[in-house]
C-alpha cells in the first residue's frame, strides 16, 4: 500500500506576520530619516540665516569704513585747502618753497595723505610729492580721469558752494581716496581770480598697513582690497566719481551660523543616532513581542486541535486535516479514503478495570495505529473510543480494505495496558472522496455510517460505505418519527402470550409484549421498533407505557402473573424505581404478582448502578427476571450477584435441546444450577412436546412458546381463562 505525504499549510499567517512588520520597519526608518532631514533643514536655516546677519554686518562695517576713511581725508583737505599761511605762499612764487615743506614734505609717513599735488586752474602741476618724494615726471600716474573729473567740478563750483570734493581713484600705486581743494583764505575768500586759482589734491592709499588698521578697527578679519576684475562674494565696491567700480574691499566672512552648525552637528547627531537607537530597540523588543504572541497563537491552535490523551488530532484537527487531503486530492488527482474506527471492547474494559486502564488502552491503540499507518496518512481520534485514519491513493477502495484488514488483526490480538491484556477488537466503516469530488466532513459522515453497518451486522468487520445506507437511514429515520408520535397518541398496544405452569399446563400467567400497526405499512416487529426506541429514549415512555396499559388489563385477574419487559435504557432515569411503584399504586396492582424482565447486558455494564438500581425497584415489592439466558454471555453467577427472583432460558438454548446430546446436558445442568440457588425457571419459545417434556424434566415450573399460545390481545386471555382444561395436553398423559 502507498500512502502520499501530506503538507499542512499553516504559514499564511507566518507571512502576513512578517510583511506587517516588514512595513513597521519601513516606517520607523522613514520616521527617523524625515525627523533627521527636518532637524538638519532646521538648522541649515538658522546656520544660513546667522551668516546672512553677518554678511550684511560686515558689509555695513566695510562700506562705514570707506566712508570714514574719505571723510578723514575731506577733513584733512579743508584744513590744508582753507588755511591763511597757505593762500599767502601758494601763489607766490617766492613762497613755494613754504608750500613745498608744508604740503609735499608732509607727504612722508603721514597717517592722513601719501601724496600731495599743486595744480593751477589748466590742471597743470605746480609740484607734486608722494610719500615724501617730489613726483618730477608722469603726473599722469597720479592725475587721472578721476582727479581731472573732480578738479573741473571744484573749478566750477560757484559761489557759496565748497570749492572741495573728494571720491576714490585707481592710481599707478594702488586705490585711493582723493581729494581735490581750491587753496583759499580760511575765511573763504579767494585770493585770485577763479581762472588763476590754484588747486591742492591729496590722496591716500588704501596701502597694506592702511587696511590693516581699518580690519582691526571695524573687526573685519582678512579685509583686502581687491582688483576690480576679481569678483569675491564678499566685498564691497569702491567707486569713482562716475561711479564705476574701481575696486573693492573684501574680507573674510565669519560664516557664524557655519561655526555654531559645526558645534552642534556632532550634538543633534547623537541625538539622531539615540532616537534610531531606541527605535531598533523599540522594534527589536516588539518583534520579539510579537513573535512570542504568534508561537502561543500558534501553540493554542495546536492544542485545540490536538486529543490531549493520544496526542492524535481531534475531530476539529481531523476536519482540517481532512479538507487538506480533499484539496490535494483535487490537485493530484487522487483519491481521498478514510476508516473510521470504533473499538468494539472499550466499553466493557471500562468498566471492568476503571478510567485509568480506559485511558491506558486509548493510548496504547493509538501508539499501535500510529505505528501501523505511519507517518504518511492523517490518524485522529473523534473522542471517546472511536479513531479515523485519512490518506491519499490512486486505489483508494482497495488500499483503504487492505489496512481495514491490519487494523483488525492489529486490534484482534491481545493489547497490554500495564499490566493487563485485553482484547477490544474494532468496526470500521470506510467511505472515499474519489478525485476529492465529496468534501471531508461528507466522507466522515458516511465512514461514520458504514462503521455503524459494521456494528449492526456483528462488530469486529468493517463494511464500506453505499448510497443505500442513507436510504437505510432515511426510512430509520422516519420509522423514528412515526413511533414517537404513534407513543404520543397511545397507539402502541400490548399483546399477551401465555405461560403456563409446567405442573399441569394451566394457564398461570402472561407476557406482556408491545405491539405497533405503523400506518400505512402494517405491523412493525418489535425486534425492529424497540432498539429505535431504545437509540432515541423515547424507551422510558414506550416501556411505562406497556406496564401500564398491562396492569390495568390485569389488575382483576388476580390469579395471573404479569411478565414486562424492560430495556437497559430505562435504568438511567435515576427515578425509574419510583416511576415503577407510582403504576403499581395507580393501576391498584400488587406488585407481587408482577416480574420486570431484563436482559444481562446492562448488568455486564454498569454492574454497580444495576445492583443500585434492582435494590431500589425490588423494594416495590416487584419481582426482577434475567431474560433470554443462554443467548448472550449470562452466567449463573450474575442470578446470585444480582438477587434476581426468576430465571428465562432463551428460545436458542430451548431449540438447541431438539437436536440432543450435549446440548440437553447443558439445558439440565443450567436448569439445575439455578435451582440449587433456589431460583425458579421459564422456558419460552417452547414449541413442541419433546421440547415441553424435557424441560419439565429439567425442572422448569414455567413454559411459555407458540406451543401454548401466541402473544394474544387481552380479550383473548380472557377467553383462556375461562377455560376448565389445561391449555395443552401432552401427548400421552392424563
Ligand atoms: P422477548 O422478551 O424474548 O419476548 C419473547 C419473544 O419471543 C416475543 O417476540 C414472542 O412473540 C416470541 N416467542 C414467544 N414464543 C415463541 C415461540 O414459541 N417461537 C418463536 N419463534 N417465538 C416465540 P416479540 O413479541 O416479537 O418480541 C421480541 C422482543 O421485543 C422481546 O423478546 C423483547 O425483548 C422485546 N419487547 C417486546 N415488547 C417489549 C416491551 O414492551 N418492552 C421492551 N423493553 N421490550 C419488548
Ligand atoms: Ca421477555
Ligand atoms: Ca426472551
Amino acid at each position: 500500500m502507498r500512502f502520499v505525504p501530506i503538507t499542512l499549510k499553516h504559514s499564511a499567517a507566518k507571512v502576513d506576520r512578517r510583511s506587517a512588520v516588514r512595513s513597521m520597519l519601513l516606517i520607523f526608518a522613514a520616521v527617523v530619516i524625515a525627523v533627521t532631514g527636518m532637524v538638519f533643514t532646521a538648522l541649515d536655516r538658522v546656520g544660513h540665516y546667522a551668516n546672512q546677519l553677518d554678511e550684511e554686518r560686515s558689509r555695513e562695517s566695510v562700506s562705514g569704513a570707506l566712508l570714514t576713511f574719505q571723510r578723514q581725508l575731506a577733513a584733512t583737505l579743508h584744513d590744508y585747502a582753507a588755511w591763511d599761511d597757505a593762500a599767502d605762499n601758494v601763489y607766490r612764487l617766492s613762497g613755494l618753497g613754504w608750500a613745498r615743506r608744508n604740503f609735499g614734505a608732509m607727504t612722508e609717513k603721514n597717517e592722513l595723505f601719501d601724496v600731495a599735488i599743486i595744480v593751477d586752474h589748466a590742471g597743470r602741476v605746480v609740484f607734486g610729492y608722494a610719500e615724501g618724494q617730489p613726483v618730477t615726471e608722469r603726473f599722469e600716474d597720479y592725475i587721472t580721469p578721476d582727479v581731472r573729473s573732480l578738479l573741473e567740478q571744484t573749478r566750477a563750483a560757484g559761489e557759496g558752494l565748497l570749492p572741495e570734493a573728494t571720491s576714490f581713484t585707481r592710481t599707478a600705486r594702488g586705490t585711493a581716496a582723493f581729494g581735490v581743494g581750491l587753496i583759499r583764505m580760511k575765511s573763504g575768500a579767494r585770493v585770485a581770480p577763479p581762472d588763476e586759482g590754484r588747486y591742492v589734491i591729496f590722496m591716500r592709499h588704501l596701502t597694506g598697513p592702511t587696511i590693516e588698521r581699518l580690519a582691526s578697527a571695524y573687526v573685519l578679519p582678512g579685509l583686502r582690497i581687491e582688483e576690480p576684475q576679481e569678483h569675491r562674494s564678499h566685498r564691497v565696491d569702491i567707486l569713482s566719481p562716475s561711479g564705476r567700480a574701481i575696486g573693492a574691499l573684501s574680507w573674510e566672512p565669519r560664516s557664524p551660523g557655519n561655526v555654531s552648525l559645526a558645534q552642534v552637528r556632532p550634538l543633534v547627531w547623537c541625538a539622531v543616532a539615540m532616537v534610531a537607537i531606541y527605535f531598533v530597540l523599540l522594534f527589536v523588543s516588539g518583534s520579539q513581542a510579537l513573535a512570542r504572541l504568534a508561537a502561543d497563537e500558534e501553540a493554542a491552535i495546536k492544542l485545540s486541535l490536538t486529543d490531549r490523551l493520544s496526542g492524535l488530532p481531534n475531530r476539529t484537527g481531523l476536519f482540517s486535516d481532512l479538507s487538506e487531503l480533499v484539496a490535494d486530492a483535487q490537485k493530484s488527482r487522487r483519491d481521498v479514503a478514510l476508516l473510521y474506527l470504533d473499538l468494539d471492547g472499550f466499553k466493557e474494559v471500562n468498566d471492568a478495570y476503571g478510567h485509568a486502564t480506559g485511558d491506558e488502552l486509548i493510548r496504547a491503540v493509538s501508539a499501535g495505529l500510529s505505528a501501523l499507518v505511519g507517518e504518511k496518512a492523517v490518524l485522529a481520534r473523534l473522542g471517546g473510543d472511536e479513531f479515523a485514519i485519512g490518506f491519499l491513493s490512486r486505489t483508494a477502495e482497495a488500499d483503504a480494505a487492505q489496512l481495514a484488514e491490519r487494523v483488525m488483526e492489529f486490534l484482534g490480538a491481545p493489547l497490554s495496558m500495564g499490566d493487563r491484556i485485553a482484547v477490544v477488537g474494532c468496526s470500521i466503516g470506510i467511505a472515499c472522496s474519489p478525485l476529492g469530488t465529496v468534501p471531508g466532513e461528507e466522507v466522515l459522515r458516511r465512514a461514520d455510517m458504514a462503521m455503524y453497518r459494521a456494528k449492526e451486522e456483528g462488530r469486529g468487520r468493517w463494511s464500506a460505505y453505499s448510497p443505500a445506507m442513507d436510504a437505510e437511514r432515511e426510512e430509520r429515520n422516519r420509522l423514528e418519527v412515526d413511533l414517537r408520535q404513534a407513543i404520543e397518541r397511545q397507539e402502541i398496544s400490548v399483546a399477551f402470550q401465555p405461560v403456563v405452569e409446567a405442573q399441569h399446563m394451566r394457564l398461570s400467567g402472561v407476557e406482556a409484549l408491545a405491539r405497533w400497526t405503523r400506518p400505512g405499512h402494517g405491523p412493525v416487529r418489535p425486534d425492529v421498533f424497540i432498539p429505535i426506541a431504545e437509540s432515541t429514549g423515547l424507551i422510558d415512555q414506550l416501556g411505562l407505557c406497556v406496564l401500564r396499559t398491562a396492569c390495568e388489563a390485569l389488575r382483576d385477574w388476580p390469579e395471573l402473573t404479569l411478565a414486562v419487559n424492560i430495556s437497559p435504557g430505562q435504568f438511567r432515569d435515576p427515578a425509574f424505581a419510583e416511576r415503577v411503584a407510582e403504576v403499581f399504586e395507580q393501576t391498584e396492582m400488587d406488585p407481587a404478582r408482577v416480574t420486570l424482565e431484563m436482559t444481562e447486558t446492562y448488568f455486564i455494564q454498569n454492574p454497580a448502578r444495576a445492583r443500585d438500581t434492582l435494590g431500589r425497584l425490588k423494594k416495590t415489592g416487584v419481582n426482577i427476571a434475567l431474560d433470554d439466558f443462554g443467548a448472550g454471555f449470562s452466567s449463573v453467577g450474575y442470578l446470585r450477584q444480582f438477587g434476581f427472583d426468576r430465571m428465562k432460558i432463551d428460545r436458542s438454548l430451548v431449540a438447541a435441546a431438539d437436536l440432543g446430546g450435549r446440548a440437553v446436558d447443558m439445558l439440565q445442568a443450567t436448569v439445575a444450577l439455578a435451582r440449587s440457588l433456589d431460583i425458579p425457571v421459564t422456558a419460552e419459545g417452547v414449541e413442541t412436546d419433546a421440547q415441553a417434556v424435557a424441560l419439565r424434566i429439567a425442572g422448569c415450573d414455567q413454559l411459555q412458546g407458540f406451543l401454548f399460545g401466541k402473544p394474544v390481545p387481552i380479550a383473548e386471555i380472557a377467553r383462556l381463562r375461562g377455560l376448565e382444561e389445561p391449555l395443552f395436553r401432552l401427548s400421552g398423559s392424563a
